[in-house]
């Protein structure tokens, strides 16, 4: 049997999203800005997932919402297009963002920027007050995340745009929303949030495709110039074919979110009391029940989580430690640092994220092994002292 549990890496494409899509990969490939038939009726595809994308995000109307390549170049674009319309320089983030937004301050900071990297409490949990007390004249931009890919923690973005912009309404205020899409209601129209950004491969759409949605009367400098695609926001012939899947994608999540928020959250809990109830050297990270209803990530103290990612992987389970674009460096992550989690499970940390696909016979299989893998990697540890005193 394979189980997939790294759903906040990557998501399987839905057979009517592969479905819808590949029409416009196959018979009708026009370039959606000519004046033909054919053409039009790409056009109009298009139209049809833009109205698809913001009724997922409860957008004030379609025209708010740009097409991308990724989560990633929604992310630069709203940041790096944001910052070009100001003269101000100060920039408030967090300390457990997205490798996409993180970078891009620091390479903002070798620029003259200077950015505030706020911390989290051992849950992961943000101080709002604290964040607030950070804003001064100079502060152009507030960014933070919906919620966080390693650990599921939510971010109470609403009430954060709310307060900042009590204080000044010119802050703009970039949320990262790939991890939350599909996860998490959202209605933007009712949200002070300026820019959102959200990604089609996290909830069933291929790899490829992104959202930034703009709040009416928000500028911003482009990243990709080019054509007039987009509005002229971003450049360059617009890949149909993944944008009529991110529609069909968004509308299929916005029909989902039910279930997600109870099936997908129960295999979840169960999953992770499973392990909590019959591994001894197993402790949660971040306790907090304000987490996306898919995730949940364990620390096994004492071990090492790449070695507990080999041996499921051999019974065909396949998890992650840190995010998919960081697990490939033995750094431990930069998530669980900054909510001080302890350096005894620090290096054994496994993130498992389910979707709307998993299975109870799936989480049935997983926790039939996952106790006996950790067991065989325990009788290795150098740690035995340790380990004997947590009870294995
Ligand atoms: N933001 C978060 C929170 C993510 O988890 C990811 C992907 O892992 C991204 C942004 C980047 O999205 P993409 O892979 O589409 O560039």
């Amino acid at each position: 049997m394979n189980v997939y549990l790294d759903n906040n890496a990557t998501t399987k494409i839905d057979d009517i999203v592969f479905e819808e899509m590949t029409a416009f990969l196959k018979e009708n490939y026009a370039n959606p800005s000519s004046m033909y038939d054919p053409a039009r009726v790409c056009a109009n595809a298009i139209e049809k997932a833009r109205q698809e994308v913001a009724d997922f995000l409860g957008a004030e109307d379609k025209n708010t919402i740009i097409f991308t390549s990724c989560g990633s170049e929604s992310a630069n674009t709203a940041i790096k297009g944001i910052l070009e319309k100001t003269d101000k320089k100060h920039i408030i983030t967090t300390q457990v963002e997205h490798p996409c937004v993180l970078s891009v301050y620091e390479s903002l900071e070798k620029k003259g920027y200077s950015a505030t990297y706020l911390g989290v409490d051992e849950n992961g949990e943000l101080d709002i007050e604290k964040l607030l007390s950070k804003i001064t004249p100079e502060t152009a931009l507030v960014s933070v995340m919906h919620a966080n890919n390693e650990t599921g923690a939510i971010y109470p973005v609403e009430e954060i745009a709310r307060e900042v912009k009590k204080i000044d309404n010119n802050i703009k205020i970039f949320v990262d929303g790939v991890q939350a899409a599909g996860k998490l209601p959202i209605n933007l129209k009712d949200t002070l949030i300026d820019f959102y950004s959200i990604s089609g491969h996290k909830f069933h759409a291929p790899k490829g495709v992104g959202v930034l949605y703009v709040k009416k009367g928000n500028l911003f400098e482009p990243l990709i110039h080019g054509g007039h695609q987009e509005g002229s926001l971003r450049a360059g012939t617009q890949n149909t074919a993944y944008i009529v899947a991110m529609g069909a994608a968004a509308r299929l999540a916005k029909a989902n979110l039910d279930y997600e928020l109870t099936h997908v959250k129960r295999l979840r809990d169960k999953l992770e009391k499973g392990i909590l109830d019959n591994v001894k050297n197993a402790r949660l990270n971040s306790k907090s029940q304000n987490r996306t209803p898919n995730t949940t990530n364990i620390g096994f103290e004492y071990i090492e989580g790449e070695l507990i990612l080999l041996y499921l992987n051999d019974l065909g389970i396949f998890a992650s430690s840190g995010s998919a674009c960081t697990s490939g460096s033995l750094d431990p992550s930069h998530v669980l640092r900054a909510q001080k989690t302890p350096f005894t499970s620090l290096h054994g940390s496994i993130r498992f994220s389910l979707s709307r696909y998993t299975t109870e016979a799936e989480i049935d299989y997983a926790l039939e092994h996952i106790p006996s893998v950790i067991k065989k990697i325990v009788q290795i540890s150098p740690f035995q002292k340790e380990l004997k005193a947590l009870g294995m």
